[in-house]
């Protein structure tokens, strides 16, 4: 199959490699060069993983690498594409311009995905000519590794695409699990909740981030607690999600913690900036 891939940040490089590695023909595509090279680069280092851990020979490591080509413009990407999978920033105007720029070029067969993790799926499709084919692919990070994907289902999605979608899903060794399109879907709207909890519990008093991280490890079988977990996905990623939750379904059960907000607003950002909850080296 030949899927085309919009982003080539952190999940545009799992996903590209995982379709490359399942045998289908990827085109990977961004706005800029060095995120490409970057990608490629991360694709072979983590493939080199997989030789070492002897889930592949070093030939399957050449012939996927050699599905994959790179390049800078989505017209010229997606015009042989039966898939897109667009996986760019997490911004609704850059959604809705590839989605338009995608539909006029793929051919109209093809099924156009998204792997946003906040953003209505029923909104990205309604700017296409063909939202029966347009479909949540919400895979999770790091990609190779990580089983699940949530397939979501925007208002006007196909039971045809709804199924291609999750049966591509299986053959790349993955498990579907189907879910409607609602802020947040499954796996944010349970998650979010409870590392913003965590977070006013740490505002409050009630305990020391890792007093809360080892209560969830060790009382309810986490493997990482929510504090470690949101330094590891970044607060402003965080605060992103909970401020979707609470604008798009009005509860104020979804406020963002005052502290998450504070923290934010410091640039105390998790690993990516050095220091969240805790502090990181390097
Ligand atoms: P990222 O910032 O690492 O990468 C985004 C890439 O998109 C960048 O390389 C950027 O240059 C490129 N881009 C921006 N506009 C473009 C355009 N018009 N055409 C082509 N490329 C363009 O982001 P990410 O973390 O890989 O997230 C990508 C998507 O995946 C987002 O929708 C995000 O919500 C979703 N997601 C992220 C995670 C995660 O853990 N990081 C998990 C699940 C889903």
């Amino acid at each position: 199959m030949n899927v085309s891939i919009i982003g080539a940040g952190t999940m545009g490089n799992g996903i590209a490699h995982v379709f490359a590695q399942h045998g289908h023909s990827v085109k990977l595509i961004d706005l800029d060069q060095e995120r490409l090279d970057a990608a490629l680069a991360t694709i072979d280092k983590n493939l080199g993983r997989q030789v070492k851990k002897e889930m592949l020979t070093a030939a399957e490591q050449e012939e996927t690498l050699a599905r994959i080509t790179l390049g800078m413009s989505i017209s010229d990407g997606v015009v042989e594409a039966d898939l897109v999978v667009e996986a760019a920033t997490e911004n609704p105007e850059i959604k809705a311009q590839i989605f338009s720029s995608m539909d006029e070029d793929a051919p109209e067969e093809a099924i156009l995905a998204t792997n946003t993790s906040s953003i209505s799926i029923t909104q990205i499709a309604a700017v296409t000519s063909r939202p029966d084919q347009v479909v949540g692919m919400h895979f999770f990070n790091p990609v190779p590794v990580m089983k699940l994907v949530e397939i979501v289902r925007g208002l006007e999605t196909s039971d045809e695409t709804f199924a291609a979608v999750r049966d591509l899903a299986e053959s790349l060794g993955k498990t579907p699990v189907e879910v409607n399109d609602y802020p947040g879907f499954v796996s944010n709207r349970v998650l979010m909740p409870m590392i913003n909890e965590a977070i006013t519990c740490v505002m409050e008093g009630v305990a020391e981030p890792d007093a809360i991280d080892t209560v969830m490890r060790l009382g309810m079988a986490h493997p990482m607690g929510p504090l470690t977990l949101a330094d590891f996905i970044g607060l402003d990623v965080c605060l992103a999600i909970m401020e979707v939750l609470h604008r798009e379904l009005g509860d104020s059960k979804y406020r963002p913690s005052p502290l998450l907000r504070k923290m934010v607003a410091a640039g105390r950002l998790g690993r990516k900036s050095g220091r969240g909850f805790y502090e990181y080296e390097g």
